[in-house]
């Protein structure tokens, strides 16, 4: 029998087993897995209402709510498409997502609504806006009134297949214009059994939504959380002040959270010493390189903590570096030192690293080539660009853009993005190794290194720096540093200190804006792009 593997299955289990259990909390709200499931079918009853259809898309711009989660299931009983939109964006580009996914219904939180008056007159395929916790007199549908006039009746599912599109995610524009990532039932679906198995979510676990839900890296939680019945405490904004209130208030067990944002909650942790007598078993931070720094999660907090390597394009997991139980064959010392890497494939996944023949490198740590991945997760394709999913998605493997090294274990260790590797005198410079060396420094608060133009070596190293507060550090003091700890190829040569460095909404550094005032060629900025 060939039963297919589609998402609203997680909604009706929690449902079914645990439909009585009070465990979904959003500001001063709570629900149960039922009052979810009822608030869901009004939402795909009034969506229906409004014209929605198979296929179609409904794109939803809010930070992480209860309506966020319905918003999910109440569109795919339709086997309508979300397109999440990202809450840090500019108007035009919402305009540029909402036109180029054709959305048809925008869900937005009246506190981000201002985003969107400034282009909704262009917008060529939105019909209705509706607006969450609408407070003033705006033209638009008030989502609380409008779901609550929606009949109670049990809604009459859209006939789904697996391999139907569910969701249409824009990746993060990291190092360009955002693209946008098809992906299926099926994909989300086997995802989210690996991600459940490696990540050890049970019906004990209360989640915290740290991680912005619009983000594919927090994507597959409000399904892998829902499906076991865990708790989930939804975080509209994520301050290390409030993190650590809910962690107190509702015994959190795991979160996930962006490296710079583990960054913050630690540096907070240690000026403020709350005393924390938490829960948390588990802290997993992933969608960009954590700084060696994160490790003192374990011994100053004693959370767990696991290091994913994921993409918008592999929905989005693929490598996992468990240690305790997973490795437990190994030496501890080897255990902890694979810790700082990626890790090794997620079940469902087979992660290569290759060279430009096509052929893996050797498993010595040291060759390095494109990370590779084949995995049920892979993408349907990039919406309405042919052209490039062609170039990504090639002998069957995805192309991620990203270089690694494999070691005698097999796990693999994330050298850089392609784009980020630094060429000097002919040798390949990790701009992650040389960040993670400047973390040492005590008055290092935040660093990004990118390649500038040099005329003798091509390119060298130069560091963006956000200085620690108490501390008065020269140009010379962070070149004489790197020079101590690197060879010195790789050492900077040359330091910018700034307040604040460019980030994406998940946190992730904008490493294309500080290599925009070094590259800027005829108007065009970039060196390889
Ligand atoms: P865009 O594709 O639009 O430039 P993006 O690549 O940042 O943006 P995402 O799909 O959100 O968009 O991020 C995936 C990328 O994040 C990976 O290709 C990789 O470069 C980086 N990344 C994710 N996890 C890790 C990790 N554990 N270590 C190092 N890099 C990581
Ligand atoms: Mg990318």
């Amino acid at each position: 029998m060939n039963v297919p593997l589609v998402l609203t299955d997680f909604l009706d289990r929690a449902v079914s087993i645990y439909g009585k259990k009070k465990a979904l909390y959003c500001d001063e709200r709570s629900f149960t897995y039922q009052e979810l499931n009822e608030r869901v079918n009004k939402l795909s009853h009034g969506l229906r209402a409004l014209g929605i259809e198979k296929g179609e898309r409904v794109a939803y711009l809010a930070g992480n709510t209860i309506e966020m989660l319905e918003g999910f299931y109440g569109v795919f009983q339709l086997g309508a498409i979300m397109v999440p939109l990202n809450i840090r964006l500019k108007p035009e580009d919402y305009l540029f997502i909402l036109n180029h996914s054709e959305s048809k219904v925008l869900l937005v939180d009246q506190d981000l609504y201002h985003l969107i008056l400034p282009i909704k007159n262009r917008l060529t395929t939105v019909q209705h806006i509706i607006v969450h916790y609408k407070e003033k007199d705006n033209q638009e549908i008030n989502y609380d009134e409008w779901i609550d006039i929606q009949p109670e009746t049990k809604f009459n599912r859209a006939e789904l297949d697996e391999n139907d599109i569910c969701s249409l995610l824009y990746t993060s524009g990291t190092t360009g214009n955002p693209k946008g990532v098809m992906l299926t039932h099926r994909n989300n679906y086997l995802h989210a059994f690996g991600a459940m198995h490696h990540l050890r979510v049970s019906d004990r676990d209360v989640y915290l939504h740290v991680l912005p839900m619009f983000h594919v890296n927090a994507w597959g939680a409000p399904f892998y959380y829902t499906l076991n019945g865990a708790a989930q405490i939804f975080l509209r904004k994520a301050t290390p002040q409030a993190i650590f209130n809910l962690i107190a208030k509702h015994d959190v067990t795991a979160m996930h959270m962006a490296p710079t944002v583990l960054n913050s909650l630690l540096q907070y942790y240690e000026k403020n010493m709350p005393e924390i007598d938490s829960k948390v078993r588990v802290v997993i931070a992933g969608s960009a390189p954590p700084p060696a720094f994160v490790t003192r999660v374990e011994n100053e907090l004693g959370w767990e903590f696991i290091q994913v390597y994921g993409m918008t394009e592999s929905a989005p997991l693929s490598l996992v570096s468990t240690i305790h139980g997973h490795l437990s064959h190994l030496p501890i010392q080897d255990q902890y030192r694979m810790k700082a890497k990626a890790g090794h494939s997620m079940v469902g996944s087979n992660v290569k690293v290759i060279n430009d023949y096509g052929d893996e490198v050797a498993h010595d740590g040291k060759e390095i080539g494109e990370v590779v991945v084949r995995s049920h997760g892979v993408m349907k394709g990039y919406w309405k660009n042919e052209e490039a999913t062609m170039e990504t998605i090639r002998n069957g493997y995805l192309h991620t853009g990203d270089m690694g090294t494999v070691d005698h274990y097999g796990n693999i260790d994330i050298v850089d993005r392609k784009k980020d590797i630094i060429i000097s005198g002919g040798e390949n410079i990790s701009s992650i190794e040389v960040e993670g060396i400047l973390y040492e420094h005590p008055g290092v608060l935040e660093a990004a290194v990118i390649a500038v133009p040099h005329e003798k070596w091509g390119e060298t190293p130069h560091a963006y720096v956000v200085m620690r507060e108490g501390h008065d550090l020269t140009e010379q003091d962070i070149i004489a540093f790197s020079r101590e700890k690197l060879v010195h190829f790789k050492a900077v040569t040359g330091v910018t200190f700034v307040d604040e460095l460019p980030k994406t909404a998940s946190g992730k550094i904008q490493k294309v804006h500080l290599r925009d005032e070094y590259w800027k060629i005829q108007g065009k900025s970039g060196r390889f792009v």
